[in-house]
């Protein structure tokens, strides 16, 4: 059984082919610049790399080489030999509580979701177009990054704000990250052997959010109606004051989608530091005594921190902390920043193994009151194993 699983962007396309009898990665890759001079792919298999600049004019063109290129490498021998394709999905609304077969109803709700993902739904569908042309028999998924947090109560969702925005526009909470969160859920639930346990779930990359999940379900997110709430991030501001966005506009003559735009784009670690949105560099700066370097670092773990507080208090108790993605996978500084400071809930962890980068390993010590994990996250594998399924079903 082999499954693609498919994360488009506007002018991209990245791909991990897996082989679900045991769940390995044959291959996988990224095609960059699709639509735009310069075009390339590369393609990883058995040790091996290729790139290659060639014209990719849309997403079709890609799917097309893609395809042709893993037949021609042998990772494939035929195109039968791919049972279905599993979509990255930005945003499902409420409508979408799981992972679906993608029909044309799906198709035209997506499209009506685009408000809500202007970036990134677009760019969705044109990877199912694209595959949808190429391999046409093919069955095809959709996981969504919101369906996690469906799960949300009205308290924690909604927003104080007039009641006939939510009702009206959909205004709410929705949360992402989502398809991480499940992944390191179901990490957890095979690690302590059972269905009952209390997680907080730190996703720290270049975006970031925190779940707050119960026996397996979120209850609370760091994101919300978009992904600029929340934990600060490396681009993001995370939560800020709203008034600020008119204050901005007025003071510097810009509209309301610039200065959001700024917020996305220009705020976080890069905004703070003046200098890289990148936590390797500004851990570097940090090192040389820089003072907007160290205050970065320091209002981004003061952030996550004060989130995990709260969750702490929301679950009655936390039985595991786990940290994901890029910095919590690799971050070493960040990670005994943190823990450091959370060291008043009885949160203990050994210096030395805190060296290991992007292994699942056991950070806290047998004394600490609290497991805490570093467990590499595979979202791409959560999107293949549901695509299983439901052909399954
Ligand atoms: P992601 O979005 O999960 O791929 O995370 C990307 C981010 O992880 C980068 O922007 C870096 O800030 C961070 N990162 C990756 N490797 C390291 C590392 N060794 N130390 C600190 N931060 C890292």
């Amino acid at each position: 059984m082999k499954i693609i699983s498919i994360n488009a962007g506007s002018s991209s396309l990245k791909f991990s082919l897996f082989d679900m009898n045991d769940e390995t990665v044959i291959a996988s890759g990224l095609f960059e610049r699709i639509g735009i001079e310069g075009s390339c792919y590369t393609i990883k298999y058995n040790g091996e790399k290729v790139e290659e600049e060639v014209v990719m004019k849309d997403h079709t063109d890609a799917v097309k080489i893609l395809l042709d290129k893993l037949i021609s490498l042998g990772i494939i021998k035929s195109l039968e030999e791919i049972n279905g394709v599993g979509h990255r999905l930005a945003h499902g609304k409420e409508k979408y509580k799981e992972s679906v077969i993608i029909t044309d109803e799906v198709i035209e709700d997506l499209k009506s979701f685009t408000d809500f993902a202007p970036l990134h739904i677009p760019a969705n569908i044109l990877g199912i177009n694209a595959f949808r042309e190429v391999l046409p028999e093919v069955m095809m998924v959709g996981v969504f990054d919101t369906t996690f947090h469906q799960s949300l109560d009205k308290e924690t969702y909604l927003y104080p704000v007039p009641y006939e925005w939510y009702e009206k526009y959909g205004v709410r909470k929705y949360g992402f990250h989502g398809t991480s969160h499940r992944y390191i859920a179901g990490k957890v639930k095979e690690l302590l052997g059972k269905d009952e346990y209390k997680l907080i779930s730190c996703h720290i990359g270049s975006g970031g959010s925190i779940a707050a999940i119960k026996d397996g379900k979120s209850v609370d997110t760091t994101m919300g109606f978009t992904p600029l709430p929340g934990i600060m991030m490396c681009t993001r501001s995370g939560d800020i004051d709203p008034s600020i966005v008119p204050y901005i506009m007025g003071k510097e003559g810009k509209n309301a989608g610039e200065v959001f735009e700024e917020l996305n784009t220009s705020s976080g670690l890069l905004g703070m530091s003046g200098y890289s949105s990148d936590m390797r560099d500004i851990l570097a700066r940090c090192e040389e005594g820089d003072e907007k370097a160290i205050t970065a670092k320091n209002k981004f773990v003061r952030s996550v921190v004060n989130y995990i507080a709260q969750y702490y208090v929301l679950l009655g108790g936390v039985d595991i902390i786990v940290f994901t993605a890029g910095i919590g996978e690799n971050s070493v500084p960040v990670r005994k920043q943190i823990c450091e400071e959370l060291e008043c809930l009885g949160v203990k962890i050994d210096p030395v193994i805190n060296e290991k980068r992007a292994e699942f390993i056991k950070l806290s010590t047998d004394e600490s009151k609290i497991l805490v994990y570093v467990i590499p996250t595979d979202e791409e594998l959560m999107i293949a194993r549901d695509t299983l399924n439901l052909i399954n079903r």
